[in-house]
């Protein structure tokens, strides 16, 4: 299997065309940042994505992490062959400092230029990119919400990579939902706490790769009320500062266990034990019983991240689906006499199957960059009004990004199967293992159901539709341009969208209806919608590719990848966005009898 490609010409198209680098280099915190830069460094992250991960993650899937156990249970884990050097190499190159602020060790490069590399690191090794995802959270929780403290004390090796982060929120009774954590933290004298509790699927909790982890731990305090309300974030190390700074003494929070899964292999899934021997010490981030509200602030950013895992994950099966169809020969071309055997990306099924992946992957990217352009512009523009009005659009967008691309991405992932027919079926070919990654995507960092319902609740119903309706809007004036375009393939583009813009509002209004009327009734809609809003969108994002690739055409362009583009956005237009009607239908239907019937009967 030939390593990972990044796909360069679509992400630099995708961030200085479409959503446009010019002003969020403009921005007061990137002007030391330009094309050229980030040109670079795409480039770079590219060949280290290409040449030194994605050779591993073949490795990672065959061997994956191991659980080596340890007396009284302090069991440790050993990452796959190879795993250790490449992270070693990833800190050294400074790539895990790129998103972070300066202040802290951090490179401070714009997050529309970090989304884009995160995207090579998910492509070549989700694995592998794991690692970075959590100990970007970390950095993220201590950077909102740390005391000066903990921040000179814990972010500069995190943000050099030196050390790692974990989330620790999950146990047995607590997955979907938080208010059920019952992990203890019991203050003490010094001001630190001791906490007490299993956590369980926590990703990286033990491993080889580096000198420290940094867990950040959900838990009680004594007194706390029941629910979220109760939570505090808590920072437990593994190993426990010595008087010089370094990790000494090994805290009491032991790994018992990995799971053995469908996908990820090279990840470890931890089970972790806080406190068996006494207790782990801990240190508050932030407030008591602020514990959720600051996580929902790094929510946003974990989402985009898992929301990005779905888009890589589906690129690089197109990739090689891609490269097996125009290698593999099997039958005759239809449409010649010749009867000459051709390779199987000849046959009209395979062209539909392959444009089916790229097209769909085209529109997840546009809009996972263009949330990311949107962060920037939250955090950094100095205008108060623009900052929020971004902020609102990614709180909208963000839950649309994870529940679409990800689910997406199991879809994807078995076209691309599809593709290889037999020789996808075995593992032999390497491309089954992207199906399988690919199934964890929908279910972590929330599932696709409290996407769904975070959406039609939070991000809907709570300001009756204001923020959507102003995003359709500016879809709408973008669809008038391309239908006065005078430009056929835009028309057409067109057409499509404004039949599935009428869809997006009148599913709208027919959530908003059950959303006040019957919550139940809407939340067995969540889902549909949420997919009929994330076609829509990505059928925008679509057409205004598609006008910048005709404008460059009519420019006099010779660039294939324009004309490519075209026909990619022109597909999608044709083959998923029409998809809108049948789910609108779905919004509105009257579920009344599912919700009647006896749970046994389900
Ligand atoms: C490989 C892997 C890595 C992980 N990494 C981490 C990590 O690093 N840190 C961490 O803390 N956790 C981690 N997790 C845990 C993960 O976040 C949870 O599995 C996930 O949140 C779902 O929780 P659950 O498994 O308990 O499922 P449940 O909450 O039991 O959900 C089961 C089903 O019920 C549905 N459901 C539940 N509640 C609702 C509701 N209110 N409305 C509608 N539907 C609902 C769900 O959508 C799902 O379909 C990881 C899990 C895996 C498998």
């Amino acid at each position: 299997m030939s390593n990972y490609q990044a796909p360069l010409r679509d992400m630099r198209f995708v961030i200085h065309e479409l959503v446009g680098s010019a002003p969020i280099c403009a921005l007061p915190a990137y002007t030391d940042c330009d094309a050229g830069l980030i040109d670079a460094v795409l480039e770079e992250a590219g060949r280290f994505a290409g040449d030194i991960l994605s050779p591993l993650n073949p490795v990672g899937d065959r061997d994956g992490a191991r659980w080596l156990a340890g007396a009284d249970g302090k069991g440790e884990v050993r990452t796959a062959a190879g795993f250790a050097d490449a992270y070693r190499q990833f800190a050294a190159g400074g790539w895990m400092a790129l998103p972070c602020p300066p202040e802290h060790g951090g490179q401070g490069l714009p997050r529309l230029l970090a989304v884009a590399v995160s995207e090579m690191w998910k492509s070549a090794n989700l694995s592998f990119s794991h690692v970075v995802t959590l100990t970007h959270g970390a950095i993220e929780a201590l950077v909102i919400a740390g005391s000066a403290e903990l921040k000179a004390t814990w972010l500069p090796k995190l943000v050099s990579g030196e050390w790692t982060g974990t989330m620790n929120i999950t146990e047995p009774q607590a997955g979907s939902d938080l208010a059920a954590i019952g992990c203890r933290a019991l203050p003490q004298a010094d001001g630190s706490f001791r906490i007490h509790g299993q956590k369980i699927f926590i990703t990286y909790g033990d491993h080889d790769m580096a000198d420290n982890i940094v867990h950040l731990v959900l838990a009680r305090t004594p007194d706390a009320p029941a629910g979220v309300k109760g939570l505090s974030l808590f920072l437990v190390p593994k190993f426990v500062l010595d008087e010089g700074g370094k990790p000494g003494r090994h805290n009491d929070v032991y790994c018992t266990s990995i799971e053995h899964k469908l996908g990820v292999h090279g990840s470890p899934t931890t089970t972790l034990v806080h406190g068996d021997h006494g207790g782990s010490t801990g240190y508050l981030i932030g407030a008591l019983g602020r514990g959720l509200e600051i996580m929902f602030v790094m929510m946003n950013s974990a989402r985009l991240s898992v929301g990005t895992e779905g888009l890589a994950v589906a690129q690089r099966a197109w990739q090689l689906a891609s490269a097996y169809a125009r290698e593999r020969v099997q039958g005759t071309d239809m449409t010649q006499k010749s009867g000459e055997r051709v390779a199987i990306v000849r046959h009209p099924d395979v062209r539909r199957l392959l444009m089916t992946q790229r097209s769909h992957s085209e529109a997840i990217r546009a809009l996972a960059y263009t949330i990311a352009a949107l962060q920037d512009i939250a955090h950094q523009s100095a205008d108060a009004a623009e900052r929020d009005s971004a902020h609102r659009r990614v709180e909208l967008l963000t839950p649309v990004l994870k529940g679409w691309s990800t689910e997406s991405a199991v879809d994807l992932t078995s076209m691309a199967i599809q593709v290889f027919g037999g020789m996808g079926f075995v593992e032999e070919t390497g491309i089954a293992q992207y199906m399988r990654d690919a199934r964890i995507t929908p279910i972590y960092e929330g599932t696709t159901a409290i996407q769904a319902a975070d959406l039609a609740g939070r991000k809907i119903a709570r300001d009756g539709g204001t923020v959507l309706a102003a995003l359709v809007d500016e879809m709408r004036a973008d669809c008038a341009s391309l239908a006065t375009s005078g430009n056929p393939p835009l028309q057409a583009i067109a057409a499509r969208l404004g039949d599935g813009l009428d869809h997006l509002q009148a599913a709208t209004a027919a959530l908003l209806e059950k959303m006040t009327s019957q919550p139940a009734a809407g939340l067995v809609v969540a889902e549909p919608f949420l997919k009929l809003a994330a076609t829509v969108i990505g059928g925008w994002l679509m057409g205004k590719a598609a006008r910048v690739a005709g404008a460059a055409i009519a420019g006099g362009s010779t660039d294939p990848f324009y004309r490519e583009k075209l026909a990619s956005a022109k597909f999608y237009a044709d083959h998923i966005l029409p998809k809108s009607a049948g789910l609108l239908a779905t919004v509105q239907s009257d579920n009344t009898l599912l919700l009647e019937l006896a749970d046994d009967a389900l």
